[in-house]
């Protein structure tokens, strides 16, 4: 570790206990960019990366709710507007109980970058509560946002700051967010992304994460000559990311052995079919039920119970070539990574933030395999939210067929970014430090022009 990372991180950790995951977003980028910061001095100087761990503003709020028992609720609302130098704050909202200020500023640090690479004007930020839409009713669901939103509308809006969804937050919660800053604000204005096809929403958005890590995967592949035909993939999660990454992976020629939710996940050696993912949509898009009921439809799949406290996940031992981790942070630890290299993987594109610990990154770089980080691979959702957004501008709409052009152009473009800059800093096949490096110098860049702002 260079010095320069070693005491940069002591005042990250001093300055921002507790908030482990913020300390590992940082700690993963800054040891990449120990060599663009030796290159060039006036971000040294200006301090340029010292400034972008410091998120521009935070807000934490209080959000009240009653329930359906006519009981009052209280969680805590957040959104951190991280970096605003290239365009705009964008960036998700997630609902989960496990969400804290740590977690958030991991994603909005993470963000920041991944926006800089999809080359569209977005900024980075995150938002999001410990609220857990699991288990609650349609209606609770929506007093619940419509508190949220009754603080979070002042912060916001289609120049300044443009949430979207993630963990928990997906067309159901968009809508009725979007429902109360339109009731709070009278406007009708492009505030938020993922929103439904008849109210400014963008054909492609709710596939465009998963679409854009296979996309990813297919680019990776092709530099060595290959294609994901007849590839097998293990997939973890199932939600919006995992839905639509087994969906492109079927129509690009790919076998999916696994899916999975937090309780447990199942193995189908058969193959997760166009038929059987429709069944999966359906269960936890419409029914909202859990990925045990599979096997119970599907007599070719076995499920197996995940132990959050084990010291590997199950999900990643099996043989497969190429793995999709797209549930959350984390889920991939240096025992996983042992496995999954193991078994004979050697395409990894991340759909989720973060899904790799240092331990597990260390061995895919050590290993030299096609490593695709997620703040890259995973660029695919926000880049279709900057396209929504430039429809909302136009008032206009793209066809599927030109929004799914530019998102795999879009993919492409980041692909050939990250090979170009890992290349140019020494160290050729290296996604970690191209992602990285590629990502900054832009926001860098216009850092510097702007001025100590
Ligand atoms: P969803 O809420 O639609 O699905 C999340 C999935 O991950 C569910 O299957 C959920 O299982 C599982 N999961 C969530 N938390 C945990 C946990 N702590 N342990 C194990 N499993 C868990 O979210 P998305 O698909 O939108 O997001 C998945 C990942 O992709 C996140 O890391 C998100 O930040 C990232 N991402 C999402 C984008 C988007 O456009 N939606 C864009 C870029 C990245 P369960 O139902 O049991 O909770």
């Amino acid at each position: 570790m260079s010095e320069f990372v070693k005491n940069l991180m002591a005042q990250v950790k001093a300055k921002n206990p507790s908030e482990p995951e913020f300390h590992q977003a940082v700690f993963e980028v800054a040891s990449s960019l120990a060599l663009v910061l030796e290159k060039h001095p006036a971000y040294r100087k200006e301090k340029i990366l010292e400034r972008i761990i410091e998120p521009e503003r935070t807000f934490m709020f209080r959000v009240p709710w009653v329930d359906d028992q006519g009981e009052v609720q209280i969680n805590r609302g957040f959104r951190i507007e991280m970096n605003s130098a290239i365009g705009p704050y964008k960036g998700g909202l997630r609902f989960h109980p496990s969400v804290n200020l740590g977690i958030l500023k991991f994603l909005a640090f993470e963000q920041v970058f991944k926006n800089s690479l999809t080359t569209l004007p977005m900024g980075g930020g995150k938002g999001g509560s410990d609220f857990d839409p699991k288990g609650k009713s349609d209606g609770e669901v929506m007093r619940f946002c419509q508190s949220f939103m009754s603080e979070l509308f002042r912060h916001i809006g289609p120049n300044t700051d443009v949430p979207a969804g993630d963990i928990g937050v997906g067309g159901r919660e968009i809508g009725f967010l979007f429902g109360q800053y339109k009731k709070l604000r009278n406007e009708f204005t492009g505030v938020l992304t993922g929103k439904g096809l008849n109210w400014g929403g963008s054909l492609i958005r709710p596939e465009a994460t998963g679409y854009g890590a296979v996309y990813f995967a297919a680019e990776m592949l092709s530099t060595r000559k290959q294609t994901l035909e007849g590839k097998k993939c293990l997939v973890s999660g199932s939600g919006n990311v995992a839905q639509y990454t087994v969906e492109k992976i079927l129509q690009l020629g790919g076998k999916v052995l696994t899916l999975s939710d937090s309780n447990g996940y199942i193995y189908d050696e058969a193959g997760i079919t166009t038929e059987k993912l429709q069944f999966v949509m359906d269960l936890k898009n419409v029914r909202r039920g859990r990925m045990k009921e599979y096997t119970d439809k599907f007599k070719s799949a076995v499920y197996t119970p995940i132990d959050p406290n084990a010291d590997h996940n199950p999900l990643w031992n099996h043989k497969a070539d190429s793995a999709f981790p797209s549930a959350t942070q984390n889920e991939v630890n240096g025992k996983d990574a042992a496995n999954l290299l193991r078994n004979g993987v050697y395409v990894i594109s991340e759909g989720a933030n973060m899904p790799s610990s240092i331990e597990a990154i260390d061995q895919f770089v050590e290993a030299k395999i096609l490593y695709g980080p997620g703040k890259a691979a995973n660029a695919g959702g926000v880049a279709t939210s900057g396209l929504e957004m430039a429809q909302n501008s136009m008032r206009y709409s793209w066809t599927r067929e030109e929004v799914d052009n530019r998102l795999h152009m879009i993919m492409k473009s980041i692909h050939k970014t990250c090979v170009d800059t890992a290349e140019k800093y020494g160290t050729p096949g290296n996604y970690v430090n191209g992602a990285n490096i590629g990502g900054f110098v832009k926001v860098a860049d216009s850092m510097l022009d702007q001025g100590i702002v």
